[in-house]
């Protein structure tokens, strides 16, 4: 299957991408894994992407189009891959779906997880995070730590990230609305959208996203 994964920050995306591509046995492509082989193996699309991340621009779509395509080429995605992250604008979608059609290839489904604004917020903006170890993650509501302020697992202090502030977690929000939905409009002219809800358990929303892509087949 080709799919395409979509959702605000704070819908879980990465985690259900990589559960996904497990059960339906195909990569999961991220544009930050992308991003960071490319840079890693300082190929000519990762020196690009590099010279404009240095001096502080956005890659342009170009360059990460180029990426996304090297990769669907390689030989563990014949058969089907999950994309996450991009496309994250219409030229972008529009730029992926002239190059399946080259290859004579369709998506399947996109797949849109749905979580409300609010909860968006209140996921995001209850994160505390360890400064010891910041693998170490809490959450004022969903996992507090024992003693408030403390890590449980190594008693480093707790704090809240910049990016992880309501003010933050708003504009990104912001730039999700203006930019990513429209590819859901776009793709749903297609007839390819299939939204569950993103609410639950981590197993909970990977078992709905299943059962709705077979019974999208
Ligand atoms: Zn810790």
């Amino acid at each position: 299957m080709r799919i395409v994964l979509v959702g605000p920050p704070g819908a879980g995306k990465g985690t259900q991408a990589a559960f996904l591509a497990k059960n339906l046995s195909i990569p999961h492509i991220s544009t930050g894994d992308l991003f960071r082989a490319n840079i890693s193996k300082q190929t000519e699309l990762g020196k690009l992407a590099k010279s404009y991340m240095d001096a502080g621009n956005l890659v342009p779509d170009e360059v990460t189009i180029g990426m996304a395509k090297d990769r669907m080429a390689q030989p563990d995605a014949e058969n089907g891959f999950l994309l996450d992250g991009f496309p994250r604008n219409v030229s972008q979608a529009e730029a992926l779906d002239v190059a399946l059609k080259a290859d004579d290839v369709k998506l399947d489904a996109v797949l849109d997880l749905e979580v409300p604004e609010d909860e968006v917020v209140k996921r995001i903006a209850g994160r505390r995070i360890c400064r010891k170890d910041s693998s170490h993650v809490f959450h004022v509501t969903y996992s507090q730590p024992k003693q408030e302020g403390v890590c449980d697992v190594c008693g480093g202090q707790l704090y809240q990230r910049e990016d992880d502030s309501e003010d933050t977690v708003r504009k990104r929000l912001e730039v999700y609305h203006t930019q990513t939905e429209p590819i859901i409009d776009y793709y749903r002219t297609q007839g390819l959208v299939v939204t569950i809800s993103a609410l639950g358990k981590v197993d909970e929303v990977t078992k709905r996203a299943m059962d709705a892509l077979k019974g999208d087949k």
